[in-house]
């Protein structure tokens, strides 16, 4: 039975997924199709083609060919298609933002942040006039002037994972057409509907014919994309496993690369901090968007600096108790339900995948505090992709949940004596995303920044998801190749050119 609290569902009929070449919508040729399931409601969204390498060629034909007319075009004339397209994504932000909780879970007011969050690098890369600029030197000699200045570089591919269907091509598409590149974006074929969208409004903004361009499917058209030759360059989201593979394959291809890639992120308690906000930042890090986020917290080290045998024990009961408490009033349901606090996993299969990672917990000796698998929902739905917050303590860096991306709302509970083990923890980890220390010490928040190997560092944040006029930094299996970022992105989609010139 449909719960009346539903907001209105702009998806009403089934979908036929199209790509998008060279301004035209195109169906598939290839017989593979598969379908799109919302999570919540388990009903078929769309049905969305696995392209195969011979549709992929047709778009980076397309591409190449646009980007000869597209380089021209002069930035200001470019930033004013972006501006179009930032105008007609805050007419359809609602919609942009109900489509991306339909197909991938996430509650509605976790949509309209990535909406938001998308929108804003369109917004920063509207900056390009100058952000482009090169710069030049009088006399370097007499009579002789240098100059350095940006040209763009051609085509770029981008391959996005199915967690943030909507932004995360975003962080790249916006700077690589505005520096006067083409693209061609392969999105999850978990959640292909957010960049139809996308592509729609790109077209209606005036992005001519070939700029933009959306080839549906998987490994076929990813493997088709490296080893492309006129490709040069790829813009990848997604695990550990597959960014190792393409950043090797763009090694021995010659493609420019970032490869965005897994995380496992620690989360610091130090006796000084501010229980009652630490929990709450602590409760949308570890299941925000049901724990599918890279930048989600997994491990919550509790920290005994300072604390004899029995202040510790007493300060680690403390905190476990409010976590626990706090995760177990998690509102779990459809996303379009507003009174819901976190939606479902992405699909069943990442459901069993995460029951079989607590089974893994509890064999390996961690205490399950909070069992998720009883599944306990406002609304009526099919409990398929549904998981509760779950919660193990006594876990231990080398336990399997302690060590790997789990990618759901599983919080694992640690203990460290002292700050110099807490940051060994962190660092006997392989992966280097972000990390957070939760204090009132200035001295203990200075050292963490100082010392700890991640990317991304939060004091008294819980996510450190940085901005479009930032970049997002990762470190060791978390990242492979350049950073993106608006400084970064200009770098890297264009190419420095210097000429020193003499008259005579
Ligand atoms: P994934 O690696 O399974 O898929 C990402 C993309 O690669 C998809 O488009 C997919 O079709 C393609 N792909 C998958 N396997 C492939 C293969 N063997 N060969 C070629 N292409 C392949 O990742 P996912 O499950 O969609 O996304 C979740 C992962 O993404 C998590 O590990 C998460 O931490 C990571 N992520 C990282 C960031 C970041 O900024 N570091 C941001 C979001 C997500």
């Amino acid at each position: 039975m449909i719960d009346v609290a539903i907001l209105e569902e702009p998806i009403k009929e089934v979908l036929t997924i199209k790509n998008y070449i060279n301004g035209e919508w195109v169906e598939s040729e290839s017989e593979k199709i598969l379908d799109v399931v919302n999570p919540a409601t388990q009903k078929v969204l769309a049905k969305v083609p696995v392209s195969t390498s011979r549709e992929l060629d047709e778009a980076v034909k397309a591409a190449r060919e646009a980007f000869e007319r597209w380089r021209e075009t002069p930035p200001l004339a470019r930033a004013r298609c972006l501006f179009r397209l930032k105008e007609l994504l805050e007419e359809h932000f609602e919609e942009l933002s109900r489509i991306q909780t339909m197909e991938h879970g996430k509650t509605i007011d976790e949509s309209r942040g990535e909406t938001r969050r998308g929108i804003e690098n369109v917004e920063v890369a509207t900056g390009i006039p100058s952000l482009m600029q090169g710069y030049l030197s009088e006399d370097i000699a007499v009579g002789m002037d240098e100059f350095a200045y940006r040209q763009p570089i051609g085509v770029f591919g981008i391959i996005a994972p199915f967690n943030f269907p909507f932004m995360v091509p975003l962080w790249f598409a916006p700077y690589a057409i505005a520096t006067g590149n083409c693209i061609i974006i392969k999105p999850s074929s978990e959640v292909p509907i957010s960049q139809s969208k996308l592509a729609e409004l790109a077209e209606e903004a005036g992005i001519p014919p070939g700029v933009w361009n959306v080839i549906n499917g998987g490994r076929e058209v990813v493997s088709a994309m490296l080893e492309h030759p006129d490709i040069d360059g790829i813009c990848f989201v997604g695990s550990t496993p597959t960014g190792r593979f393409i950043y090797k394959k763009c090694g021995e291809t010659g493609k420019r690369v970032i490869a965005q890639c897994g995380a496992k992120n620690f989360l610091l308690v130090m006796p000084d901090a501010v229980l009652d906000r630490t929990i709450a930042a602590c409760m949308t890090s570890f299941y925000g968007n049901t724990g599918q986020r890279c930048l989600s917290g997994a491990n919550l080290v509790i920290v005994g600096e300072g604390l004899n045998e029995h202040e510790f024990n007493a300060f680690y009961d403390k905190v476990v108790k409010a976590f626990v408490e706090a995760a177990s009033k998690i509102r779990v349901g459809y996303g379009l339900d507003e009174r819901v606090q976190m939606g479902p996993l992405r699909d069943k299969e990442k459901k069993q995948r995460l029951v079989s990672y607590i089974e893994k917990g509890i064999s390996e000796g961690a205490k399950l505090m909070l069992d998720g698998r009883n599944v306990k929902l406002i609304g009526d739905w099919p409990h398929d992709a549904f998981l509760n917050p779950t919660v193990f303590t006594e876990v231990t860096p080398d336990m399997f949940i302690g060590r790997e991306e789990l990618f759901g709302p599983v919080a694992s509970i640690m203990r460290a004596r002292n700050f110099d083990e807490a940051i060994e923890m962190i660092h006997s980890n392989p992966y280097g995303n972000a990390s957070s220390i939760f204090t009132q010490s200035g001295k203990w928040a200075r050292e963490f920044v100082y010392r700890v190997k991640t990317g991304g560092v939060g004091i008294n944040v819980g996510i450190v998801a940085p901005m479009a006029f930032f970049p997002f930094p990762g470190k060791k299996q978390s990242f492979f190749g350049v950073l993106h970022g608006q400084r970064e992105s200009i770098d890297f989609f264009t190419d420095r050119k210097v000429v020193i010139q003499r008259w005579f």
